[in-house]
């Protein structure tokens, strides 16, 4: 916690002026003008920056419950120089992007619409993610305050989602105005697991589309019938059920020896699909790739894995001190336990439902061993130890021809900590193809070519890989079994159409 003091002024013998501190007083970060802020019913709420189609889903997912939120437009290059120009130096990309975003749409409603600044202060509020960081993620919502102070809506209200507790815990904001029940939560993941199994099928299926277009167009349909599930309060299985239909109508030649690509790293940088990676999914698909994203159902379950070991050195060093056993250890357990099942559960039942069969939803505790040897796995911030794991994993597994990981310039967590593991393990495993890569939001032309040249030799590997198990004489039943997204065959390959020739055999 901050504090700030009270001085007076005086002078030395010399004559220097200096302060001496008097005393000390808690510091809050509060507007200069007391604000009366609208009531519930006419508050409106903002956020954004999940994947395109998560932030749809979000929206009418709170929209259902009767809540008023309004998911801001993808950020761009223009977002990013706003937050630039209100943030302070030296912030993360994701805060200057995101920031940015918000600072924009609100000018928009001041310049465009027509509201005055007053009004926009005390209806709308902004949900962001927060915590305790240890990286500068703990410094989140005070650059935000600062951006918005020094942009002219002094005392706009924030309010952060406590990523690593699982919860919403208001900062500012007044608690009744947003109605934090079981029911809020389950609501808001149903849409965000629903988004990740869509995205990946999306990821599957573009690269090797027939007619450009067609599955971004398929997908569009989905989201609607999605949205419409959420509004209509009926069946989300159905509605997935219903959206595979619509796929299987997209026509496919999967037999084409793409490289496939892992994208991971900085949660934010690996996810979002727009400026803030320089569109590196849609880039690296022009260029001819398949790209794996990182759903954020892994996010998900590191935070509930990092919630579980810090319960376990809790009891351990409660056994140590010889201390009564603690219920609130038992009810922590218990609802870690059911937060774990429920997201699963929910998950596969969505998957199996539209189609995705050959998602493994990750195993926190598998990746914990692979990276416990190379990463202090009590040293939390960012993704951990994930980025690590995720290549040994993908290395072992022969999951990628090329693994990504991207990470803002300067990611504490990313680029400082397990950059400087991974040239042990690519050491240990020479055969991996691994490039990490900063975003800085400037600078493109040189991104675009170092991933242009890693991609160069996945290329390769894909094709060696392909030409090592050419394809001849597949009957037409054979041919429409494999240009099927709903034939998702398991394999030791990297490639798709190495994996699903090699299925045949
Ligand atoms: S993980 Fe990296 S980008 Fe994200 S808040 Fe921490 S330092 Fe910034």
């Amino acid at each position: 916690m901050s504090s700030t003091c009270s001085s007076i002024k005086t002078t030395d013998k010399n004559g220097d002026l200096s302060f001496i501190n008097t005393e000390a007083t808690q510091w809050r970060d509060i507007p200069q003008k007391e604000i009366e802020y609208a009531e519930k019913e006419e508050t409106i709420f903002l956020s954004g920056g999940l994947t395109l189609l998560q932030d749809k889903l979000v929206e009418a997912a709170l929209n259902s419950m009767g809540i008023n939120f309004i998911a801001l437009s993808n950020p761009t290059f223009e977002s990013f120089q706003k937050g630039k120009a209100y943030g302070n130096r030296g912030q993360c990309n994701p805060t200057y992007f995101t920031v940015g975003n918000l600072v924009k749409y609100l000018q928009n409603l001041r310049d465009e619409k027509g509201l005055s600044t007053e009004e926009i202060v005390k209806k709308y509020v902004y949900i962001t993610a927060g915590g305790c960081g240890p990286c500068r993620f703990g410094m989140y919502i005070t650059e935000y305050k600062k951006a918005l102070r020094d942009a002219g809506f002094d005392g706009f209200r924030l309010t952060s989602f406590e990523h690593d507790k699982g919860i919403f815990q208001g900062d500012d904001i007044d608690k009744n105005i947003l109605n934090f029940s079981p029911r809020f939560f389950i609501t808001l993941i149903k849409s965000v697991l629903i988004g990740d199994i869509i995205n990946i099928l999306t990821y599957k299926m573009r690269p090797y589309e027939i007619e450009k277009g067609s599955v971004n167009k398929a997908i569009e349909k989905c989201k609607e019938i999605i949205t419409q599930a959420f509004l209509n309060h009926t069946s989300l299985i159905n509605a997935m059920w219903r959206c595979r239909s619509v796929l299987e109508t997209v026509k496919l030649n999967r037999l084409q020896p793409k490289a496939k690509v892992m994208v991971m790293g900085e949660f934010w940088a690996a996810m979002t699909e727009g400026d803030g990676n320089y569109n590196l999914h849609k880039f690296l698909e022009a260029e001819g790739a398949e790209c794996i994203p990182q759903p954020i159902i892994n996010r998900l379950m590191l935070s509930l894995w990092e919630a579980e070991q810090a319960l376990k050195n809790r009891e351990q060093l409660e056994v140590e001190n010889s201390k009564k056993v603690d219920f609130s250890n038992v009810k922590t357990r218990v609802l870690i336990k059911a937060g774990k099942t429920a997201i699963k559960t929910h998950f596969s039942l969505y998957a199996k439902a539209i189609g995705l069969h050959d998602y493994e939803i990750p195993d926190m505790d598998e990746l914990a061993k692979l990276a416990k040897e190379y990463y202090t796995l009590e040293c939390s911030g960012g993704e951990g130890h994930l980025e690590v794991a995720h290549l040994i994993e993908s290395v072992k597994h022969n999951l990628a021809h090329l693994v990504i990981s991207i990470k803002p310039f300067g990611c504490m967590p990313s680029s400082a900590v397990s950059d400087g593991v991974q040239s042990l393990v690519t050491s240990r495993y020479p055969q991996a193809n691994f490039l990490s890569i900063e975003t800085s939001g400037e600078g493109a032309a040189n991104f675009y070519s170092r991933v242009q040249m890693a991609l160069f030799k996945a290329k390769l590997l894909a094709k060696e890989e392909f030409e090592a198990l050419r394809y001849a004489g597949l009957t037409p039943y054979q041919m429409e079994k494999l240009n099927n997204y709903l034939y998702q065959p398991k394999s030791e390959k990297a490639g798709t159409a190495v994996q699903l020739i090699f299925s045949l055999r």
